[in-house]
């Protein structure tokens, strides 16, 4: 396989199909001091403003919420995205990981600052006209002014498109809307709306809807969790939108919704890192101090499996949103624009949607399986209200769910690979002919890989989860061409397969720049990498043997099988011992071991 060098930026999903230097990798070992102040000002102000408070939202003081959001503003927090000329701080998309990983700290105050920062205050600095970025920016960055996303519908959900909400053209060109928007965050108190409407009947538009124009908010909906954000319906009754509101073009609302999706699901993805570290910190302090049968439980192997595994798997998730989050930065910094034009950025979202459903997925995952951890870590504790481990466990779960499903992302992974693919711009299709050919052949000696003798057996064994890949995407496009579509449980397959190869890649290079560079702690990332390695090399042959008996059979499956066993050849390692050092390092450190 090729490698990327220097300077190279790879494109969206090339790294299925090439190998990466572990110097290109963009990693957490590699922000800067002011990425490290950002993350620490962000901490602060939800350590010491926000989690003291969180009683208070969780009854609904709104009123609070809105001066939280200021706060937020006073630090510059909601303009990380923004460029200066508008009053924002214009920094790097590491910035807004680093941001949104702290923020994640209170789950509840985190949907509210997302629907400001990144669901009204994004699409209006890469869509909006410069007369709405003068008249909305200035209010919606000091946090005087307060956001909402509206696309969502009780009928439909993941069906976005499938809007019933209709905005009638008026002869003096604005428009009357009319329609009823569900589970909306901020919901009960945003003064500003970003709203899709059709039209006059079928044209998907987004409009900026201020609460003065008419829009009535539903009551606040009984949530599982999140109980200290808004979520309500919106109504809209002839609330008259002036013509000058339309955000985007009238017909190009799918433009402004999908795009701003990308980024937010990477966002979601970044929130979820964060919770998680959290979470391995309650862990750690509490299986420390938990004593039993005459000692703390952090002594005991099944505890240690279970922290272990925790710090594990957040690693992979870490990994792969900051090497995300570096190539998008690289790819804005490559492509030569003005600081006030937002299309660099937007192409870049654009180009790496795949790594941001891949963030969301995959992050949302993890953290649902480190908070479920964490309860059982805290045994009874962890089911009663005094410990936050339940309110965690009911705040994350709607991850899955919003920002468009994990099904809905499931299958955008590989229905977006396979589109470029077949427009040319992903050579997957050769690259599948080439393995094919090889399988075929006489069996080669094992590729070199990485020659620096460090994780050296987990960049072949990633080596083998990307052809496995290959062997499954070729297979399932052979067989089902353009129905590829209708065979879900297929593609479900593939996207975990995708998933598996770019975490594990991504904790892989991390882990083999940290030892390079003789970061603190190498041995251990080395742990967490080759735990993540190990495990994921059975994940992914299950899905790949799933996947191939629904496709083949008789001779043919026993052909395919014989080949992944040849490709997917990858020893165990000692997970036992790596993640006891893990587990033990963490309860040492009363946290995370790594991270900013
Ligand atoms: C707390 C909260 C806050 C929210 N905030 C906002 C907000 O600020 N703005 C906003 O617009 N929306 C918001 N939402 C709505 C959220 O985005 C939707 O709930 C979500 O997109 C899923 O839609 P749905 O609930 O209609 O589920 P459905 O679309 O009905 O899905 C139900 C199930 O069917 C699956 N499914 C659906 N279609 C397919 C398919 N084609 N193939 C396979 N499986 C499928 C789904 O994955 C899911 O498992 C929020 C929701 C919640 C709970």
């Amino acid at each position: 396989m090729p490698t990327t060098t220097e300077t190279t930026i790879l494109r969206g999903g090339e790294w299925l199909i090439q190998t990466s230097d572990a110097e290109v990798v963009f990693t957490p070992e590699r922000t800067t001091d002011e990425h490290r102040l950002i993350a620490r000002t962000t901490q602060d102000f939800v350590d010491n403003e926000v989690l003291p408070n969180l009683d208070r939202l969780e009854e609904k003081d709104w009123a609070l919420a809105r001066d939280l959001v200021k706060r937020g503003g006073d630090l510059g927090l909601l303009g990380v995205d923004v460029p200066e000329a508008y009053g924002g701080v214009g920094l790097d998309k590491v910035t807004s990981l680093v941001v949104s990983e702290k923020m994640a700290r209170s789950a509840s105050f985190g949907a509210t600052f997302g629907a400001q920062a990144n669901l009204t205050v994004v699409p209006i600095v890469l869509f909006g006209t410069e007369a709405q970025k003068q008249k909305y920016l200035p209010g919606l960055l000091s946090g005087d002014i307060v956001g909402a996303y509206g696309l969502s519908e009780s009928g439909s959900g993941s069906d976005a498109l499938g809007a019933r909400t209709r905005a009638t053209r008026q002869p003096d060109g604005s428009f009357l809307l009319n329609g009823e928007k569900m589970w909306i965050t901020n919901g009960g108190f945003a003064d500003l709306f970003v709203v899709f409407a059709k039209v006059d009947g079928d044209q998907f538009t987004a409009l900026l809807v201020e609460r003065g124009y008419g829009v009535k908010s539903g009551k606040e909906e009984h949530k599982m969790g999140l109980h200290g954000s808004s979520t309500t319906a919106l109504i809209f009754q002839d609330v008259k939108v002036p013509a000058e509101n339309v955000l985007g073009e009238v017909g190009k609302g799918h433009k402004v919704a999908f795009n701003v999706l990308n980024f937010a699901r990477f966002k979601l993805g970044a929130m979820c890192g964060g919770g998680a570290q959290g979470a391995i910190a309650e862990s750690a302090k509490y299986a420390a101090t938990r004593r039993q049968f005459g000692q703390p439980i952090a002594s005991f192997g099944a505890i240690k499996h279970k922290l272990g595994e925790m710090v594990v798997r957040t690693y992979a998730i870490e990994s792969l949103l900051y090497r995300t989050a570096g190539l998008v930065d690289a790819r804005i910094a490559a492509t030569p624009h003005e600081a006030t034009d937002g299309s660099a950025a937007l192409a870049a979202f654009e180009e790496y949607a795949v790594e941001a459903s891949i963030a969301k997925v995959a992050g949302s995952e993890a953290l649902n399986y480190v908070l479920d951890e964490n309860i059982q870590i805290h045994g009874g504790n962890g089911y009663v209200r005094d410990y936050p481990a339940e309110r965690h466990y009911r705040d994350a779960r709607v991850n899955r769910i919003f920002e468009g499903t994990n099904e809905i992302n499931r299958l955008l992974i590989p229905g977006m690979l396979i589109r470029r693919a077949l427009k040319g711009d992903l050579p997957l299709i050769p690259a599948a002919k080439a393995l094919q050919d090889e399988l075929l052949g006489p069996p080669s000696m094992p590729a070199a890989g990485d020659d620096e003798g460090v994780l050296t057996d987990e960049r072949r064994a990633v080596d083998a989860f990307k052809k496995v890949a290959l062997m499954v995407f070729g297979l399932a496009m052979q067989t089902y061409g353009q129905k590829l579509t209708d065979e879900q449980e297929v593609l479900m397959h593939l996207a975990d397969i995708t998933i598996e190869v770019y975490s594990a890649e991504s904790a892989t290079l991390r882990a083999q720049a940290a030892a390079r560079g003789k970061t603190a702690r190498a041995a251990l990332q080395a742990d967490a990498a080759r735990v993540y390695v190990n495990d994921a090399a059975m994940r992914i042959d299950a899905s790949a043997r799933q996947a191939l008996a629904a496709m083949v059979d008789g001779d043919s499956l026993r052909t395919m099988l014989a080949a992944l066993r040849r490709v997917l050849k990858v020893t165990p390692v000692n997970t036992v011992a790596a993640r006891r050092r893990l587990a033990d390092e963490t309860v040492e450190r009363e946290g995370y071991p790594f991270g900013t």
